[in-house]
């Protein structure tokens, strides 16, 4: 049976169930979760039935119906569980044109009823027209876990709002902005974590700003998007990319995360490879701003997490300085993704208190000069350094920690690709690193972990570099 979905009002009479046991109480409970009561056609009522008839939910009426009880009923049940009783209801109500079902026999229904995902002005309705129970059960327990338990709450605050803000943004793009906005951000946030007054405000607030600008400014989402594997993306991450009108992404960003952007958006590429074209940071800096005044809803996706040596410090400050909204969306930076590859802690009791992330070269491109940190504190042990664009400057880093006192044989490993299929992990001491102009081989993208953790036992399969000795003698 092929069918359509549609929402079926109680309000005119209520639906008719035929039939007094176990199975027409199941049905009958489905049908209260939507209508006022229900009228039950039979001889005697079981104990389920009979409770909620006492509490004035069901209206036991006279069994065996005929065609005056089934006529102008917005949907009929037969579930006497007795065939030729249900077969012979049935026909009544497909003469009559009212819909029926009947539990298990397609032959007899007019409707099938869907697995249902309830919460309450929100109603998720899921059909296989009959062909696969199960995977509409399976679907209903996934979209139980995904949709918010307050979903409700928001929905009936919308619903409160619907006539003023039609009142005061103009329909059209601005209203669904307005709206998309409400849904994606602080407003709801709040109310589906419970503080009703705050959203209020939050909703009060972009009306009147909606309404003096006449038409709604549009915003700019820094969005991490992980180290690369699709799955270490976050959930905002992936709502934010579902709002998105325009995708601004750097070379860094995995494809797997691309995928998530709303079908019909924009995407743009902006860089940046070493050494490569790219678009230069204050052009990035002036489209952001520009398509947001165009009141797009822009995200700016980055490798890893955006204020990690991702430049999302400069756009956020070129933003605010022009008066656009921002959100961030904090991503998986490329370091703690390798660390958690090699299963190997960033900090640990016993052998490491801090960690320092930093840049393997300047701002300027160069090899970094650690100036601006005290390398030789860090060299007395217990810290973990990591490095980040050091795999052409591995060897110059090695040198200089070296210099400030850092022992020779501290383990150093880097990781290429963390997170991705292409992963690939070496190990070796700084002493061997420094003697290495081509800094293990390494490509980039990489990371460099130095310190005792580093020498930690690792999982899955790590290359070994030779000792210092060995690759002076192969570089001489
Ligand atoms: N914002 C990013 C870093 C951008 S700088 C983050 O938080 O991860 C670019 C550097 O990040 C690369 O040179 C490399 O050192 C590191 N990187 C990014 N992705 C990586 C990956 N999948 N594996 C290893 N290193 C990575």
């Amino acid at each position: 049976m092929r069918t359509f979905p549609i929402f079926v009002s109680f309000d005119a009479k209520p639906p008719l169930v035929v039939g007094g046991g176990e199975l027409a109480a199941i049905k009958t409970r489905l049908l209260l979760k939507r209508a006022p009561s229900v009228d039950i056609s039979a001889e005697g009522l079981g104990t389920e039935l009979a409770k909620l008839a006492e509490a004035g939910q069901v209206t036991l009426v006279a069994p065996q119906p005929g065609i005056d009880q089934v006529r102008g009923r917005p949907l009929v049940i037969a579930a006497t569980e007795d065939d030729e009783e249900d077969t012979r209801v049935s026909a009544i109500a497909r003469a009559l044109g009212v819909p029926v079902n009947v539990p298990d026999r397609p032959e007899l229904c007019t409707f099938v009823l869907p697995a249902i995902v309830d919460r309450g002005e929100v109603t998720v309705a899921i059909g296989t027209s009959a062909a696969a129970p199960v995977l509409a059960q399976r679907l209903r327990a996934w979209l139980e876990r995904e949709l918010h338990p307050r979903l409700d709450a928001l929905a009936k605050l919308a619903g409160e709002y619907r006539g003023r803000v039609a009142d005061k943004v103009p329909s059209g793009t601005p209203r669904r902005k307005f709206w998309e906005a409400v849904f994606e951000g602080a407003a709801a946030e709040a109310m589906l974590e419970g503080d009703e007054p705050k959203a209020r405000d939050l909703i009060g607030a972009a009306i009147e700003a909606a309404s003096e600008e006449g038409e709604t400014q549009g915003r700019v989402i820094l969005v991490g998007a992980g180290p690369g594997d699709p799955e270490l993306l976050t959930v905002k991450a992936v709502r934010a990319l579902k709002s998105a009108d325009v995708v601004f992404y750097d070379r860094l960003v995995g494809e797997g995360a691309l995928d998530h952007a709303r079908r019909e958006a924009e995407m743009i590429r902006v860089g940046k490879a070493k050494g490569a074209h790219s678009v230069p940071q204050d052009k990035i800096n002036a489209l952001l701003i520009e398509r947001a005044k165009a009141g797009q809803t822009v995200v700016r996706l980055k490798g890893g997490d955006p204020f990690i040596f991702g430049r999302g410090g400069e756009e956020l400050d070129a933003l605010r300085a022009a008066g656009i909204a921002i959100e961030i969306v904090p991503g998986v930076t490329a370091g703690i993704a390798a660390a958690a590859s090699l299963q190997i802690p960033l900090t640990h009791r016993d052998v490491s208190h801090t960690v320092t992330f930093v840049s393997g070269h300047d701002a300027g491109g160069n090899a970094p000069s650690f100036e601006h940190f005290d390398l030789a504190a860090l060299a007395s042990g217990n810290n973990t350094l990591v490095v980040y664009m050091g795999v052409t400057t591995a060897a110059v880093i090695a040198n200089k920690l070296l210099e400030a006192g850092f022992r020779p044989e501290l383990p150093v490993i880097g990781v290429e690709n963390a997170s991705r299929d292409d992963e690939r992990r070496v190990a070796t001491n700084i002493a061997t690193l420094a003697a290495r102009p081509d800094g293990l081989g390494l490509k980039s993208p990489a990371v460099l972990i130095f310190g005792e953790v580093a020498g930690l036992p690792a999982s899955g399969a790590v290359e070994d570099i030779l000792s210092a000795e060995e690759v002076k003698r192969a570089y001489a």
